[in-house]
């Protein structure tokens, strides 16, 4: 047998779904996280049951392809039950789908789910009531605790083997006469005619499309009924009768609130955390927090303003990691007490500690090779040395992935989308691109997926295009090797935050700017609910973070492993490479890195005597992200041995964040991109990668030289992007005037 489970977006479920079959699908807080249908099993009652979790829907007459995948789904994949989850803390929005999926000759089942956050609001519905008037079984349920789940699945069980023929909740006369003509055309044709008929006097795109002869015939007979009421829109008027049916009937009846609806926590957190003025300030202060705990080396700056330290007895060396054995070594040949460390981050302690044990196993492996041959060579120097050189960084970007996922899953980063689109839609965007955005931070492959849920293909190329920009889980990685050399250490965590902040507002400037000299049509209203607050569930994190950690195993042992031992092939041969090793400067890799540094050259990181190796990193960085750091270690290239200035750091740094990601996100691109649009959105991130690094090198650099003048640089700058802001934002306002 086989359930489908059907309902507006964000209802829950995709948390259904995790809880009936035990998966550990992404529940993304978001509408458009699921835009594929996904299918397990149920096997609690005797027979094995398919659950398919389809994308969630507001009514089954499509705009987007994945409304498309879900209505086809119901319509001709002849499920044996549809369970219609039902948000009930919003019951008359969501039940507006329900009126047409009860048209459909299949059983259904209502689920009425965060039947938990009802309860804390002191509402109580009236399920037998609802029942009788839906004429279909309703039950209570909460999804995320697992609250009425089986008796759910019973009745939907004993329900599935019960034929069931469509009903509809239209009343008024001439319409029902109307459909039941047209019904009858159908009678044979199809399964479901009555839905068909309604679809098709809906002039639903699909049913037009497919049922050209019968259209005809209805369109004679809705003229013959079109006497003023219904004023040629049929649509409406169906819709119409839709809502009035739901207000009618269930507003006072079936929803008994016991005196005032109490405010709930969530309510209560969100007045803060959604609040007009505080709200973004809030965001950054969250999105700092997190990047200090994963990447200060100063815990809570203790040591910078309380002079607090690491001493070198007892517990606290181990506990602070072994990443400082060497100073401690120092110390105890100098024979002073092991002072002037400050308390890591945990993010920070887990890297050293990383770091200190990747490092002993390369040491070990190097003490039984024999030394000096070709083969020791490539197996530490090049692919032992590549691998930890990501390796040691991992458990640091599973803890930041921790954090994030921490308030994705809470549903602070639904708010994170409702808060951009209310302080950006003036300049035209909207709530909806920031979804795909956010998910950006995670991957950009998927977040380029999700934007199949924009309707218009300008917005789609746009959001593509803009979505490297938040810095992804492979460029983490590079930031947090770069925070480990930047201003001699302390300053790991303001400088990657900086760097996450920089891909924002670049992106949205970036928008603005494309928005108002672009052709784009106005934004949709986007509307959205927001989820209670919850505690993040420990299984979702961890399935998260498995997720993470197998992606990136299966990339270290494939891509990032092949292109090791290209790069350490290229950086020992030469051109005659059959006549044997040569030195690294010698090498084929070296020659063509030279090439490249012409190029790079302007953007400050390329200018010395490693300039080339620079480069080369940032290229193959093409491949997968983590291979800038993989490659600059097997070029050498690590802590201790990176000159580069600050500014040098930071110009380097933001090449690669803007730049072309890798090519699995270019690929995701192209495909889901127009033509048109992924040939610029290319051309985009070379131009934006190349101007954005020069810039900040020079800028950089005059800082170095002159911080008063580099402030005012910086200033000008500044104040040019507010100009050009509020320049935009008035030409939209005189393009809506029109
Ligand atoms: P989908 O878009 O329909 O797949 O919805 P999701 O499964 O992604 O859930 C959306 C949000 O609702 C998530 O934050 C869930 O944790 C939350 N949620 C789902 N079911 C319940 C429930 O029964 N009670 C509460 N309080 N929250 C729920
Ligand atoms: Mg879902």
């Amino acid at each position: 047998m086989k359930f489908a489970l059907a309902g507006n977006p964000n209802c829950g479920k995709t948390t259904l779904f995790n809880t009936l079959t035990g998966s550990t699908a992404h529940v993304g807080n978001w509408p458009g996280v699921t835009v594929d249908k996904r299918e397990g099993t149920y096997k609690k009652l005797g027979e094995k049951i398919d659950i398919v979790d389809l994308p969630g829907i507001y009514s089954l007459s499509p705009y987007t392809p994945e409304e498309v995948v879900s209505r086809n789904f119901i319509v001709d994949e002849h499920p044996d039950c549809i369970i219609n989850v039902v948000d009930a803390t919003n019951l008359e929005r969501n039940l507006y789908l329900t009126t047409q999926l009860l048209e459909i000759d299949v059983p259904v089942i209502i689920a009425l789910n965060m039947i938990d956050v009802v309860r804390q609001r002191g509402t109580t519905i009236l399920v037998q009531e609802l029942e009788s008037k839906l004429n279909v079984p309703v039950v209570e349920i909460s999804a995320l605790k697992g609250e009425g789940i089986d008796a759910m699945m019973k009745k939907a069980y004993s329900c599935a083997r019960v034929k069931r023929v469509g009903q509809t909740v239209i009343e008024n006369k001439d319409l029902v006469n109307l459909i039941e003509k047209t019904k009858d055309e159908f009678a044979g044709k199809v399964s479901s005619p009555l839905f068909h008929a309604i679809k098709l006097i809906e002039n639903d795109e699909l049913e037009v499309k497919n049922h050209q002869d019968i259209l005809a015939d209805v369109k004679t007979m809705k003229n013959r009924i079109d006497t003023g009421d219904f004023a040629g829109d049929f649509e409406a008027v169906v819709a119409d009768e839709r809502y009035k049916y739901i207000t009618k009937n269930f507003e006072k009846t079936i929803i008994r609130k016991n005196g005032e609806e109490k405010e709930t926590k969530s309510d209560k957190i969100d007045k803060v955390l959604t609040h007009r003025i505080w709200s973004i300030p809030i965001f950054l202060v969250i999105m700092f927090f997190v990047f200090h705990l994963v990447f200060s080396e100063d815990l809570f700056f203790l040591n910078s303003i309380f002079g607090l330290e690491v001493s070198s007895k007892g517990w606290v060396n181990f506990f602070t990691g072994m990443g400082y054995e060497d100073l401690l070594a120092e110390a105890l040949e100098a024979g002073e007490a092991f002072t002037g460390i400050s308390i890591p981050s945990p993010g920070v302690f887990l890297q050293s500690w990383m770091g200190w044990l990747t490092g002993s196993v390369i040491d070990l492996v190097a003490g039984v090779l024999p030394e000096g041959t070709w083969y020791t060579g490539f197996i530490v120097d090049g692919f032992l040395t590549g691998i930890d050189s990501i390796f040691s960084f991992i458990p640091q970007v599973l803890l930041l992935f921790l954090f994030i996922s921490i308030l994705e899953d809470s549903g602070y980063m639904a708010r994170v989308a409702f808060i951009m689109d209310r302080a950006f839609r003036k300049f035209g965007l909207s709530g909806k691109s920031f979804i795909p955005l956010l998910m950006g931070f995670g991957c950009s492959v998927p977040a380029m997926i999700a934007t199949k849920t924009l309707e218009d293909e300008k917005e789609r190329d746009l959001t593509i295009r803009l979505t490297p920009f938040f810095s992804c889980g492979a460029k983490a990685p590079i930031w947090a090797m770069l925070a480990s050399v930047v201003a001699g250490h302390f300053l790991g965590d303001i400088f990657v935050f900086s760097i996450y902040l920089f891909g924002i507002v670049i992106a949205i400037v970036a928008a603005i700017i494309m928005k108002v000299f672009g052709k784009t049509k106005e934004v949709p209203p986007f509307i959205m609910e927001l989820p209670a607050y919850h505690r993040p569930q420990a299984k979702n994190l961890l399935a998260h973070l498995w997720e993470k950690f197998k992606h990136f195993l299966y990339k270290a042992s494939t891509i990032i492993t092949a292109s090791i031992i290209l790069i350490w092939f290229l950086s020992n041969f030469g051109w005659a490479f059959w006549k044997g090793m040569v030195e690294i400067e010698d090498s084929i890799l070296a020659d063509l890195g030279r090439v490249l540094k012409v190029v790079f050259y302007p953007l400050g990181w390329a200018m010395g005597a490693d300039g080339w190796k620079y480069s080369v990193a940032s290229i193959t960085g093409l491949i997968a992200k983590e291979d800038v750091v993989a490659t600059m270690a097997s070029l050498g290239l690590e802590e201790g041995t990176i000159s580069l200035s600050n500014a040098a750091i930071y110009a380097f740094a933001v090449y690669n964040l803007f730049t072309l990601p890798c090519f699995a996100a270019v690929a995701t691109a192209k495909s889901e991109s127009s033509k048109k649009g992924f040939r610029v959105t290319i051309a985009w991130w070379l131009t934006a990668s190349y101007v954005i690094s020069l810039a900040v090198y020079w800028v950089g650099k005059l800082c170095e030289l002159s911080w008063i003048v580099g402030l005012l640089v910086i200033l000008v700058l500044i104040a040019a992007i507010v100009l050009v802001g509020l320049y935009a934002s008035g030409k939209l306002k005189a393009k809506e005037a029109k």
